[in-house]
């Protein structure tokens, strides 16, 4: 199977192909849910090589289907396509974001751009092929989450998928090096907002009133022992207050406080501990203190969960095609989110990093002004993804 993918790589995509589509993306992105242009060209591609499209899918996500010749099992793909509110600093590169004030700092015009060369590759089989395969070009990844919509506009269904892949690249290691991690790989996130009720009195009589700021203070350092004595040690959580604003001047007793922050956990389980142990806490230290406290907590992203079974495929996979050494295994979770994990709850999945770091120089980290790709790593994760997608079908049957 190796030489088939080889040989429709060199006759149906190309390095040259993948590098200048790219450079395309980049050079003219979209912030999320604002997809608007991106869309229309992931669209434009697929009508050109006739392949079967659904869209708008959640405003504008792209869905893309190709169907084999007999029946089977439906593998899913997922690309990221949206961009992020930051001004680009790479001013010496052709391809600089066009668009002020946006730009690709996470590296989803790769991710688009790998999806679009798998299926220029698999579309070359002509369907000679068991079962179906199903490209989800999200968007939405970095604000409200496009996963999750797109999962309720039902294209997990008809045909049915059986089993989800999704990958980003990672700085931190060159192309031909690929990370994993089984089970939970990134954190669920619950957006935090309290509001602290206390009383206003002159700032000379605090007997007179109750001072908001003061039981926020009380909360906020609180807040940091359900990480020390309600968490396991081998568990992991994070509670932060990012931001705190409350009083209006200096000899006022202060009536309100509005606090905003974020939850992060791993286990679902723990997610719900959490928040209540610090709905209790906030409440609790209000009332014993004279005020109130009114905690709202929104659901953001679960955490993502990778199934071994598929995972040790695509680990194998990646030792075939790129040797032994490719494949790097990590024993930690990373506290940050992803919204692949709604595809990874719905489905058996595996989600993936593909090393993008330049060889020669440093790479900035993603979401930096500055970040950008070694594009070598556009053809590696093309080929992996098409052999994956192709071992997947054989081996779920
Ligand atoms: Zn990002
Ligand atoms: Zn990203």
């Amino acid at each position: 199977m190796h030489r088939t993918i080889e040989d429709l790589f060199t006759s149906h995509v190309t390095t040259e192909w993948l590098r200048d589509t790219r450079r395309v993306f980049h050079a003219f992105p979209e912030v999320s849910g604002q997809e608007h242009e991106t869309m229309k060209r992931i669209v434009g591609l697929l009508d050109d090589w006739g392949v079967e499209v659904q869209a708008p899918v959640a405003e504008t996500g792209v869905v893309a289907i190709l169907r084999g010749k007999r029946p089977g099992k439906t593998i899913g793909l997922r690309a990221d396509i949206d961009a992020l509110p930051i001004q680009e600093l790479n001013e010496d590169i052709s391809y600089v974001s066009k668009n002020p004030g946006v730009m690709h700092a996470c590296g989803h015009d790769a991710h688009t751009t790998i999806l679009l060369g798998v299926i220029k590759l698999l579309q070359a089989l002509e369907g000679d092929f068991e079962g179906n395969i199903k490209c989800f070009f999200q968007p939405d990844e970095e604000d409200r989450g496009g996963a999750e919509r797109m999962i309720q506009e039902g294209c997990l269904e008809a045909p049915y998928v059986d089993a989800v892949l999704g990958l980003h690249v990672s700085s931190g290691f060159p192309p031909g090096k690929v990370a994993f991690k089984y089970g939970k790989m990134y954190a669920s996130s619950d957006m935090t907002k309290l509001i602290v009720r206390g009383t206003s009195a002159h700032g000379a009589s605090p007997d007179q009133g109750v001072d908001a700021l003061l039981i926020a203070a009380q909360i906020l350092t609180a807040a940091q022992s359900i990480v020390s004595r309600n968490v396991s040690p081998l568990d992991s959580a994070v509670v932060t207050f990012g931001k705190i604003r409350g009083g209006r001047v200096r000899n006022q007793i202060a009536e309100e406080v509005v606090m905003e922050g974020i939850i992060r956990t791993l286990d679902p389980k723990m997610r719900i501990e959490v928040r209540e142990r610090l709905r209790a806490i906030c409440e609790n230290i209000a009332e014993a203190m004279g005020g109130r406290a009114e905690l709202q907590v929104i659901e953001s992203y679960g955490s993502l969960i990778n199934d071994d079974a598929i995972t040790d495929v695509v680990v194998k996979n990646t030792r075939e095609l790129l040797g032994e050494d490719a494949v790097i295994i990590r024993d930690k979770a990373q506290m940050g989110t992803e919204d692949f994990a709604y595809f990874a709850k719905a489905r058996p999945s595996c989600f993936f990093h593909l090393g993008c770091g330049f060889v020669d120089r440093d790479t900035p980290p993603t979401h930096s002004s500055c970040f950008d790709i070694n594009e070598d790593c556009l053809e590696i994760g093309v080929k992996l993804q098409a052999y994956n997608v192709l071992t997947l079908l054989n081996s779920l049957k």
